[in-house]
């Protein structure tokens, strides 16, 4: 039975579903999963390209971040952690940019929190010496970096429309002739709010509880967290839920199981949640001004310099991480950290 099936079997049976449980399905059942079986990032014919796939300069100037954050926390010894490293490829270059910084790597315990088991294997090429968690919950305690890259904008959103007479909720449906659909709940008894029909709000459903465990985390020993992903700092009540497949968007509904799903992270609510659990916040800044501010520029003028035949590629590359109308703008970057520490490099 495909994914499909199971759906409409699930809805006919127990009613329209959120579009958070919809994503949930769609990426994470463990038979027909996106993530769970068939996730394509990077490459030829890859569903989309992140920052780390796109260009080495990105995880070289990650790890010099770590570098420098080690520093600031005092280097302990502490646990390397990424949330969904996807094709291993950015804490493989975390590694060999900090490869020369004295006792970083003999400090450090790298542990990839991921749920995708073909996503794990080709980790472990690329990171012999990792070990995995399930979830961050599941990571040794102790001091600890955590970066996560496109993570967040995997969390599931529920979604709420303003109509006329008030909020609906965004459901999936399935129609008489069997195809899955997105309909609207009734209205729901919902404060008064200045929006106007036609207003989407979005609410990552799966957020508050990562933030919780970051809090604990960093409450228990020192830390910072790195999180850059798309999104917003004010949101414009459009949908942005997306599903993409050989980098070209289709409708989410159509294919489900066989594309990678995603919405805009929503910064103010990351940067709100943080505060109220006493954390440091940090940012958002653009992707852009966080690589400037750590030395991008420099760093490709070396690299250039250094293999003047690849000169070329590293500017296109260089362009793609940081100008406004590619990656530059529209990904930002937040930091989440212990209290009482100096302030991390790059914002
Ligand atoms: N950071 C990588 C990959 C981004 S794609 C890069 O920049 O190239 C999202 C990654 O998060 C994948 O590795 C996916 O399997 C993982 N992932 C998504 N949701 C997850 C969850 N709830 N728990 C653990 N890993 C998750």
């Amino acid at each position: 039975m495909s994914l499909r099936e199971k759906l409409v079997e699930h809805i006919r049976e127990n009613g329209p579903m959120t579009v958070a449980d919809y994503m949930a399905a769609c990426l994470y059942d463990p038979e027909d999963g996106y993530y769970a079986t068939r996730p394509s990032i990077g490459g030829a014919g890859a569903d989309f390209l992140t920052a780390p796939e796109a260009s080495q300069m990105f995880g070289e100037l990650i790890g010099l971040w770590c570098a420098h954050e080690w520093d600031q926390l005092g280097k302990p010894a502490f646990n390397l952690i990424e949330l969904g490293p996807g094709r291993g490829v950015l804490m493989q270059d975390i590694l060999r940019a900090t490869r020369r910084v004295e006792g970083f790597h003999d400090s450090s315990s790298i542990v990839l929190v991921e749920m995708s088991a073909p996503l794990r294997e080709e980790q472990g090429e690329r990171v012999p010496e990792a070990e995995w968690a399930q979830r961050l919950e599941d990571a040794p305690p102790g001091a600890s970096l955590i970066i996560g890259n496109e993570f967040l904008d995997c969390l599931p959103i529920r979604q709420f429309l303003r109509g006329e007479d008030g909020w609906h909720e965004k459901l999936v449906g399935v129609t008489e002739d069997g195809r899955l659909t997105f309909g609207l709940s009734a209205a729901l008894p919902a404060p008064e709010s200045e929006d106007e029909p036609g207003v989407v709000r979005e609410i990552a459903t799966g957020l508050e509880s990562l933030i919780y465990e970051i809090e604990r985390r960093l409450h228990d020993a020192p830390g910072r967290v790195l999180l850059i992903d798309y999104g917003y700092v004010t949101p414009e009540g459009a949908d942005t839920l997306q599903a993409l497949k050989s980098h070209t968007k289709i409708d989410p509904i159509e294919t489900p199981g066989e594309a990678d799903l995603t919405a805009h992270v929503d910064f103010a609510r990351v940067a709100h949640l943080a505060r109220q659990a006493d954390l440091a916040v940090y940012g958002p800044v653009t992707q852009g001004e966080f690589l400037r501010a750590l030395g991008i520029e420099l760093r490709f003028k070396a690299l250039a310099e250094a293999n003047p035949a690849h000169a070329e590629r590293l500017a296109r590359e260089l362009h793609r991480l940081i100008s406004p109308e590619q990656m530059g703008a529209l990904f930002k970057v937040i930091c989440l950290s212990s209290p009482n520490l100096p302030p991390p490099a790059g914002f």
